[in-house]
């Protein structure tokens, strides 16, 4: 407990002297001085200050060692898996992206190749690669079981098992929304925000959501499928089996298939930088379903910020704008001054360094146990 404390306290404010350790916990020098003894023995801190010759005496400070260890955030996303290592403050130290062949059949042969891509990069630690975590655009259970993936090929059952198996360091698995959400909670646009939820708008429409600082999954751990949730009861049939499913108005899929045939993303950013009226014309009707949606989102949850990740806002804050407009169109007064809606910061990173993150926490709870 008292470790876990001042471990936490030295990440949070490094450099920081043992004696303002104390004064900031409350804990007693003695205390300080045992747990700061074993954290050094861990190398999960380091001193510096020490046997400086030149002028005065500096104060010994300790350091968190954030390269102690290392860990890998995988995205396994329908169009591309997206890889991150991170050392243990969440930075990314290096990154890969790999695009779907049409000749792919198979998810985990992938997924293992941008791992030991990963792991050939690595540089040496202490503790090495000390977890794992993979995001995938469907249901988990909160046993880790991937229940239903609709976009996605399908052999990523036995993930979990079979990376822990090859890698021998825990794994997690968790939606990619979710993921996304925890990334920007920690490390993104959502750091200052207790109440938030994550959309992001690709092939489908996935949501997480931040409740009082941490991931709400909900009972079973599928909370915050706003994705399926119905704006037209008799629309289109969904593969989830309900009609008229958010996702087939609001998805980028959608935009690129209904709205903006032919369009590509650099098409897309030249048109709205030359104001062309068509195009505005047809992303503000994509941009009105992003609002319809996001209002029930507003009312359900009344988050502070709403996180979106989007290639398409990415590319002008006119999109973010028009989004905005739809929803204060609908929205009563009082909600619509409550609430900012931000562009992630994460970006296309964003489940895999929530991914990378949830393995760092997981982590240093396990050495604080021992
Ligand atoms: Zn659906």
């Amino acid at each position: 407990m008292n470790k876990t404390v001042l471990l936490n306290e030295i990440i949070r404010s490094y450099p920081i002297s043992r004696a303002k350790l104390s004064e900031v916990t409350g804990l007693n020098k003695s205390t300080v001085s045992a747990q700061i003894g074993a954290l050094l023995n861990e190398e999960l801190i380091f001193e510096i200050g020490q046997g400086d010759s030149s002028g005065g005496r500096r104060p010994v400070m300790l350091v968190f060692n954030q390269q102690a260890g290392f860990t890998i955030g995988v995205d396994l996303g329908v169009k591309a898996i997206n890889a991150v290592l991170t050392d243990l403050k969440g930075n990314v130290v290096e990154s890969l992206t790999t695009e779907w062949a049409e000749a792919d059949q198979e998810a985990e042969p992938k997924v293992r190749a941008a791992i030991d891509a990963l792991l050939g990069k690595m540089p040496s630690s202490p503790y090495g690669l000390i977890g794992i975590g993979v995001s995938v655009p469907g249901l988990i259970n909160r046993e880790q079981q991937v229940i239903f993936v609709p976009n996605l090929r399908p052999d990523v059952t036995s993930l979990k098992h079979d990376l822990e198996n090859r890698y021998d360091v825990p794994v997690n698995l968790e939606n990619e929304a979710n993921a996304g959400a925890y990334g920007e909670r920690r490390f993104g646009a959502g750091k200052d925000h207790e109440e938030m939820v994550f959309v992001s708008l690709g092939t489908g429409v996935g949501t997480g959501i931040i409740l009082h600082g941490e991931l709400y999954r909900g009972e079973d751990g599928f909370a915050g499928e706003f994705g399926h949730m119905s704006i037209e009861y008799n629309g289109p049939k969904c593969t989830c089996g309900n009609r008229g499913c958010w996702e087939l108005y609001a998805s980028e899929k959608v935009l690129w298939d209904k709205y903006l045939p032919g369009h590509t993303v650099e098409t897309l950013q030249r048109s709205l930088q030359a104001n062309e009226a068509s195009v505005l014309n047809e992303l503000q009707k994509w941009c009105f379903y992003v609002g319809v949606g996001l209002n029930t989102v507003l009312n359900v949850y009344n988050p502070k910020v709403i996180i979106i990740q989007s290639r398409v806002i990415e590319l002008h804050p006119m999109v973010l704008n028009m989004i905005r407009t739809a929803i204060s169109s609908r929205v009563y007064a009082q909600a619509d001054h409550s609430f900012e809606l931000f562009p992630s910061k994460l970006s296309d990173h964003a489940s895999a360094i929530g991914m990378a993150s949830l393995a760092i926490e997981q982590f240093l709870q396990r050495r604080m146990m021992q």
